[in-house]
Formats: C-alpha cells, sequence, structure tokens
C-alpha cells in the first residue's frame, strides 16, 4: 500500500509543506529573519518553547499535505486575499474593534466579495481537514 502524502486539494503527490503560521505574518511582525535566539520570537508547542530561526522554519510549517502547484500556483489567490484582509485589518483597527464585525465588501469592494467568501470557505475546510488529519468534507 502507497503511504505516500497526498495534496488535499489534487489529490497528486504532497510534495509542500504550508506554514501553520502564514509566513507573510510571521515577516510582518518579525522581519524577513534571521531571528535572534534571544530576542526573536518563540514558538511553544506541547508546553515546550522554541526560538524559531526564520519565518521559513520547520517548526512552523504542516507535515507535507500539498503539492507544489496546488501550494504555490492554485492557493495564491487565497493567500494574497488572506493578506489584503489582514492588512486592512489592522489598518482599521479601532474601527474593527468598535463596530465588531467586518463586512467583506468593505475589505475587497463589490466584485470580489464573492471571492472573499470562497477563500474563507476553502480556508475553514482546510483547518478542519488539518485538524482532522484528512482530506476535506467537501470539493471546491
Ligand atoms: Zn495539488
Amino acid at each position: 500500500m502507497n503511504n505516500e502524502p497526498k495534496c488535499w486539494i489534487c489529490g497528486k503527490t504532497a510534495d509542500s509543506r504550508e506554514h501553520v503560521i502564514k509566513k507573510t505574518d510571521l515577516v510582518r511582525a518579525y522581519g524577513r529573519g534571521s531571528f535572534s535566539s534571544e530576542s526573536g520570537p518563540a514558538h511553544v508547542k506541547a508546553g515546550k518553547i522554541m526560538t524559531l530561526q526564520g519565518p521559513d522554519s520547520t517548526r512552523v510549517k504542516y507535515q507535507s499535505s500539498l503539492c507544489q502547484d496546488c501550494n504555490n500556483a492554485f492557493t495564491q489567490p487565497f493567500d494574497l486575499a488572506y493578506d489584503r484582509f489582514v492588512d486592512w485589518t489592522l489598518q482599521n483597527e479601532e474601527s474593527v474593534l468598535r463596530c465588531r464585525f467586518i463586512d467583506f465588501q468593505d475589505v475587497y469592494g463589490k466584485r470580489l466579495r464573492g471571492f472573499a467568501n470562497k477563500s474563507f470557505q476553502i480556508l475553514r475546510e482546510g483547518l478542519r481537514m488539518s485538524a482532522r488529519g484528512g482530506r476535506p468534507a467537501r470539493s471546491f
């Protein structure tokens, strides 16, 4: 039996590791690295504290769960949508905290609202899949 991991999106061989903590979030918060072992970010997993050497550390990546094509090309628009969401949220932090909701139309405009909703459906399904350790419950 072949136990080679499969891409959870297309089913090809999974030869690419996705970040658990998005690389752009680490770079936004701590810079491109290398991170200082004394003053850089710490990663805590199962109660064990470890330093991160940089935003590409294997400590902040899943096991291979995607193929190169899906991790680089297919998911890129969703990564960009996520980055836009985070940037917008940080730029509008005071308003978001006061209103306690975010309208995707404010973030993406009318044309991209449907795309954003789809992106978050895929993200949510990916997170559920990761928590379950298997394939997504639905296809996209
Ligand atoms: Zn794939």
